[in-house]
């Protein structure tokens, strides 16, 4: 396992993330979607770095495999989002900006649930990697491609708790 982001590194780039955030809101009342589970720990970071009034909701994503696997649509729960997002500026925070599939699906369903406007922050990019036409509007660290674990991103359920970023090495993912 090879240290990516140390925990020093992930505290001034949050400062950084959300600074950014609340310039581009400045006091317009925002409300705060994680995309579960991976993007808790940076969302309880960015809760209590923003200044503006928040409202946070969270919604899990899932694929429906149905119909093979990684082919089916992007399904997500709506009913987690309690106080609905119409006439609300959303922002979908994530954990990690591989392929872009995940929120490209996304951003359509909440815009169908009448939100005033749909934005995206990332706490990670990974370089080279997006399938799709879409650039999320904040980003954390923008990092080489490998898989990620730390700092709420798990592999089958490990590494979630670690404070700093880590990259997996091949034979570490068996
Ligand atoms: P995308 O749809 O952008 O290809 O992938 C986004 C989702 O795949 C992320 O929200 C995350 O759940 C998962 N993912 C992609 N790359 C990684 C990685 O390096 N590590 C972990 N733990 N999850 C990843
Ligand atoms: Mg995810």
């Amino acid at each position: 396992m090879k240290t990516l982001v140390t925990e020093d590194q992930l505290h001034d780039g949050i400062r950084r993330l959300a600074a950014e955030i609340q310039e581009h809101y400045d006091s317009k009342p925002l409300t705060l979607v994680g995309v579960m589970m991976g993007s808790v720990v940076l969302l309880a970071d960015l809760i209590r770095a923003l200044e503006a009034p928040l409202r946070v909701e969270l919604l899990q994503a899932r694929r429906d495999h149905t119909k093979g696997l990684g082919q089916g649509p992007l399904v997500i729960d709506e009913d987690l989002l309690s106080f609905g997002v119409r006439g609300r500026n959303v922002l979908l925070v994530d954990d990690i900006f591989h392929t872009g599939r995940t929120l490209w699906n996304l951003i359509p369903q909440i815009d169908d649930l009448g939100p005033t406007s749909v934005r995206t922050a990332v706490l990670l990019q990974k370089e080279g990697k997006a399938e799709v036409a879409l650039k999320p509007d904040f980003v954390g660290f923008t990092i080489p491609d490998a898989f990620v674990v730390g700092y709420g991103l798990d592999y089958n359920d490990r590494y979630r708790n670690l404070p700093y970023l880590a990259a997996l090495e091949p034979d570490e993912m068996k």
